[in-house]
């Protein structure tokens, strides 16, 4: 190993020739200094303040020169310092170089490994032709509306034009919050049978013109089977303003079921009744799926019996104060689950709220 050897002499060829071994000596050991250990014993042999190979040529070569010759061995000394700094800042680049390559080494993951499979959720299936719905009607200038599940008497039945003694009233149709006798009727609460309340609740809201959609859970004391649950879905929708006629309920109807089935069903209006709508109609539309020859989906009559509507009756404007001699309206609403089944061919209701992956997977 390298030590500083003394002068023999001052004359520039000595001066030369140790500093030419020193450097070379230098050059040596700071190659060898491959790691972060190695590095700083390096670092101390050659930098030390106390005998370190720097210092020892300060005072073995610089301090004992005669006067004379100070100026040679000063600028010498000068020098290998200089080289010696930028030997030890190379070598402590390879060293940090090192470590990182070990580090690098030491996390490396192996990308021919198959990865974690992390399956995207979709839609549930009545959510998706619950979106089909709202998007014709929004692009309708439909706006959405919602409103409470549990409703008061009053926006359930009272303001939609029940009478007292109505059927839907009883409770064998619909479920009562308990414990509410003490309550005048109109504010005992219930679960809402229809979204039918949230149309009350948009006029109260709106200054005419109204056109709104009205999508939610509605509720029913029916024991669950494959036709049947005591939750579903529906969409209600209404539309009042002046000079509304029934030719805009069938205009709108006609132009919503094209926009979801397809340019070529048909559509058909028959007479019916609800309490909120005069005169009131169901529709039907022609069957999307075998054209009217007749099939599973419409048992074979070759038409599918989709939605009620209507006129709103005026006496449903009388409770939100809209005037019923110059605004008139209407009103349609339909069964979201049935919809579904009927699309994708579901024949039990039941499957929609099972929450089983292996039904709810084939809609991914
Ligand atoms: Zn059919």
């Amino acid at each position: 190993m390298y030590s500083v050897p003394k002068l023999e002499d001052y004359s520039p060829a000595s001066l030369d020739k140790a500093a030419a071994e020193l450097l070379s000596a230098l050059e040596a050991e700071s190659q060898a200094a491959a790691d972060a250990k190695a590095f700083e014993e390096f670092r101390n042999r050659w930098m030390a303040r106390k005998n370190g190979i720097l210092s020892q040529i300060n005072d073995m070569w610089l301090k004992p020169a005669p006067g004379p010759s100070k100026r040679d061995v000063g600028q010498r000394v000068n020098a290998l310092k200089t080289a010696a700094e930028e030997r030890i800042n190379a070598a402590q680049s390879r060293a940090a170089g090192s470590a990182n390559d070990a580090k690098l080494k030491a996390e490396t993951v192996d990308i021919s490994l198959p990865g974690i499979l992390r399956p995207l959720g979709v839609k549930h299936p009545v959510l998706r032709v619950l979106d089909e719905l709202i998007d014709v009607f929004v692009k309708m200038g439909y706006s959405v509306a919602e409103g409470p599940e549990v409703e008061t008497d009053y926006y359930n039945f009272e303001a939609l034009n029940f009478p007292p003694n109505h059927p839907a009233r009883d409770t064998q149709d619909t479920l009562f919050i308990s414990g509410q006798e003490k309550r005048a009727q109109r504010d005992r609460l219930l679960l809402r049978t229809h979204t039918s309340p949230v149309q009350i609740r948009s006029m109260e809201r709106l200054k005419p013109p109204v056109r709104v959609i009205c999508p939610g859970k509605v509720f029913r004391n029916d024991a669950p089977d494959a036709t049947h649950s005591p939750m579903f879905h529906q969409i209600e929708g209404l539309c009042v303003d002046t000079n509304i006629t029934f030719g805009d309920l069938k205009g709108t109807l006609e132009h919503a079921m094209h926009s979801l089935f397809g340019s070529s069903v048909k559509t058909s209006f028959r007479p019916s009744f609800f309490p909120f709508t005069e005169p009131s109609v169901e529709v039907s539309i022609s069957c999307p799926f075998c054209g009217g020859k007749g099939c599973r989906p419409c048992k074979q009559s070759g038409w599918i019996e989709l939605l009620g509507a209507g006129m709103v009756d005026p006496n449903v404007f009388g409770f939100v104060n809209y005037d019923a001699q110059k605004l008139s309206g209407f009103a349609f609403g339909m069964g979201v689950e049935r919809l579904a089944m009927m699309k994708y061919d579901v024949d039990d209701i039941q499957q929609f709220f099972y929450g089983d992956m292996r039904f709810l997977e084939q809609f991914a």
